[in-house]
């Protein structure tokens, strides 16, 4: 009898700590500390880390050239990388979380801001694209567009336009603002929407990098053309997944 109880009760505890696990795990898949965004920027024990390529640097022949992916991660991205480290260190912040670095940018010097926008908006950039991107968003997502666009073609228009016309440097940026609400906007340099200081402030969904290192070697000053290339490559899961996560 009394063993019987101790193996009823080894075998209750057993099956509470396999299902607080299924739990935790679910917590971790959906909930917003697991997020996708999170997974974008490792940190490692010398700081903020640039995750692996998703794929290869010809992948994503014939719209973005082999030369231009190896240039712009290899050197581009790990050079802001390496610099927002550096720069984090030199002014002595400690925190790991980028979102809160960014929500106390217009505090830190201009070391932090271009190197660790650089650092952030490259680390999403790479996910916003596949060898098997291109098409349309579904779900929740393509409901959002539509409801706040009008449609998802009155969308592409006005985010190739962001694209387009911002002068100079920067990126173009589709957001889910603080009132749930869908946002196309653009920010110059290496800003981004998460700054304090940004004029339309939100969480990034999709970015479109129109720095002429992004395209210069195969459009040379055709960056129009850049941008309607980009969309036969543009990744909807990951923009989804960050729609979920963010709403
Ligand atoms: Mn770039």
């Amino acid at each position: 009898m009394k063993t019987r109880r101790y193996f009823k009760t080894t075998i209750m505890l057993v099956a509470a700590v396999l299902l607080s696990g299924t739990v935790i795990s679910c917590t971790n898949m959906n909930g917003k500390e697991g997020s996708l965004e999170k997974s974008l920027v490792p940190v490692g024990e010398n700081g903020f880390e640039q995750k692996d390529l998703p794929y290869a640097f010809d992948a994503l022949e014939p719209y973005i050239d082999a030369q231009t992916m190896e240039l712009h991660y290899g050197k581009h991205h790990a050079g802001y990388t390496s610099k927002f480290n550096a720069a984090l260190k030199e002014e002595g912040i400690a925190s790991t979380d980028i979102k809160e670095i960014f929500s106390n940018i217009s505090q830190y010097g201009a070391g932090v801001r271009n190197n660790g926008g650089g650092y952030y908006n490259h680390s999403l950039f790479w996910n916003f694209m596949s060898p098997d991107g291109g098409g349309e968003p579904a779900g929740d997502l393509l409901k959002a567009i539509e409801e706040t666009f009008g449609s998802f073609a009155e969308f592409k228009e006005l985010f190739s336009g962001a694209a387009g016309s911002q002068f100079g440097s920067g990126w173009a940026w589709l957001i889910l603002d603080d009132a749930g609400k869908l946002q196309v906007t653009s920010t110059s340099n290496q800003d981004n929407p998460l700054m304090d200081d940004a004029e339309v402030k939100g969480t990034p969904l999709l970015t479109l990098d129109v720095w002429e290192h992004a395209y210069y070697l195969k459009y040379q000053n055709k960056r129009t053309e850049y941008i309607k290339n980009f969309w036969n490559v543009v990744n909807w899961d990951t923009v989804e997944q960050l729609y979920e996560d963010a709403k």
